[in-house]
């Protein structure tokens, strides 16, 4: 993949065969504003990459492997731990190789602790946020992609203030590592703990930023030292449906499953719900989605949001039911977590129930998500909203 100081290029090649769109009110935007992006990192490159970089300060390579198994295998970030790594050399590698790129601004639990939320301050004092969501047999991340984002779904919290860049692959993996290192350390209710999971549900529209997500596909699945080795399976990237991306990913040769926020069966409404929907209609997204399932043998995850009288009607679940059956896939319905001054809430708890009754007749499998994090403000991008 590239990546440059001047993200503004960088991002325009991320948009590639999507063409340009001028942005208007209700329209989702592709471009990408230019940026200054953060200091290169530890978990922007690959090993030989790292070897480059400490090789240039007249060090031996094979101290960044040192510092990456350090960083990815034991997962500790204090270079004073990192007793293999002369002390005269340390100071310069972590200089070059882990300069400060987040800070923690805000940090709320729920859950008896096994939810937690954490406001970041990048260092461009931009805002991002992730979760994490500890269960009895797992552990589940959700992070951010961009901050911001470009996509303007009225319902999203994040839409509301549009995009201000793409996080680069470092701060998207950082994410991941900040929790596997609070759970390693016994820190999350629950004792110690690992990371098994991660979804990209978190701010942002992966797909905006392709090279850089699949980079940090590629750093949290590699083992030790080049990264922290998690299962490709554990992983969904979670998309309005940016088509040409779809099939990329399908390419990529990693096996993560595909979420995509369809939150309507009917362009019509879709169109209105989810903008990207004028340039790619509900029937290409969901013949990618299919493409997809064949390719890697993945479930296909449907998000949709449950927004009372506005698509939780029984005609439209049983025109989801239609599109979807008989296909390898599974709907997440979620009941809307109104955003701050939105005149949209969540269904009728009789509607919802007719809602998965109707998909469960036409076969397809449903499940209501959980609601985990309402009160610290869980839902996409309010946290961070509420912290500007
Ligand atoms: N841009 C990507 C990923 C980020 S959003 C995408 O849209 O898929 C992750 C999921 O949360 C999406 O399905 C999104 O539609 C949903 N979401 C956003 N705001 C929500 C809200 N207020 N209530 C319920 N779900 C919401």
């Amino acid at each position: 993949m590239s990546e440059s100081c001047t993200p503004g290029a960088d991002a325009a090649a991320d948009a590639g065969s999507l063409g340009a769109l001028i942005p208007a009110p209700g329209m989702a935007d592709l471009s990408v504003p230019r940026g200054s992006m953060p200091p290169k990192h530890l978990s922007d490159l690959s090993g030989n990459e790292r070897r480059a970089v400490v090789e240039g300060l007249g060090i031996k390579g094979f101290r960044a492997d040192q510092v990456s198994r350090q960083w990815f295998g034991r997962l500790s970030d204090d270079p004073t731990a990192w007793t293999d790594v002369p002390v005269a050399e340390r100071d310069r590698i972590v200089h070059a190789l882990v300069p400060s790129l987040m800070q923690p601004i805000r940090k709320l639990t729920s859950d008896n602790g096994t939810t937690v939320k954490t406001v970041w301050k990048l260092f461009d004092g931009v805002l991002v946020e992730s979760v994490l969501m500890r269960y009895p047999n797992r552990v589940t991340m959700c992070i951010s992609s961009q901050a911001g984002c470009g996509m303007n779904c009225p319902f999203c919290a994040t839409g509301q203030g549009g995009l201000r860049r793409n996080l680069s692959t470092a701060e998207i993996v950082e994410q991941v590592m900040a929790g596997a290192r609070a759970l390693a350390a016994g820190e999350v209710t629950g004792g110690p703990g690992r990371v098994s999971n991660i979804v990209f549900m978190g701010m942002g529209e992966p797909m905006v930023n392709y090279n850089r997500v699949v980079a940090s596909v590629a750093r949290l699945t590699s083992p030790s030292p080049e990264g922290l080795g998690l299962s490709a399976r554990g992983i969904t990237v979670s998309t309005v449906g940016l088509v040409p991306r779809i099939n990329d990913l399908a390419n990529s040769g990693f096996p993560v499953t595909l979420a995509v926020s369809l939150h309507a069966p009917d362009n019509a409404l879709r169109d209105e719900l989810v903008p990207l929907n004028k340039k790619f209609r509900v029937e290409q997204v969901l013949d990618a989605a299919w493409a997809y399932a064949d390719k890697t043998g993945r479930r296909i995850s449907i998000e949709y949001a449950l927004i009372r009288e506005i698509n939780d009607q029984a005609w439209r679940a049983d025109l989801l039911g239609d599109l979807l059956r008989g296909q390898l896939v599974h709907v997440n319905l979620i009941p809307l977590n109104p955003t701050p001054g939105s005149k949209w809430t969540a269904s009728d708890p009789r509607d919802e129930r007719e809602f998965v009754r109707r998909l469960e007749r036409k076969g397809v499998a449903v499940t209501v998500r959980d609601t985990r994090g309402r009160e610290i403000d869980g839902a996409c991008g309010q946290l961070a909203a509420s912290s500007r």
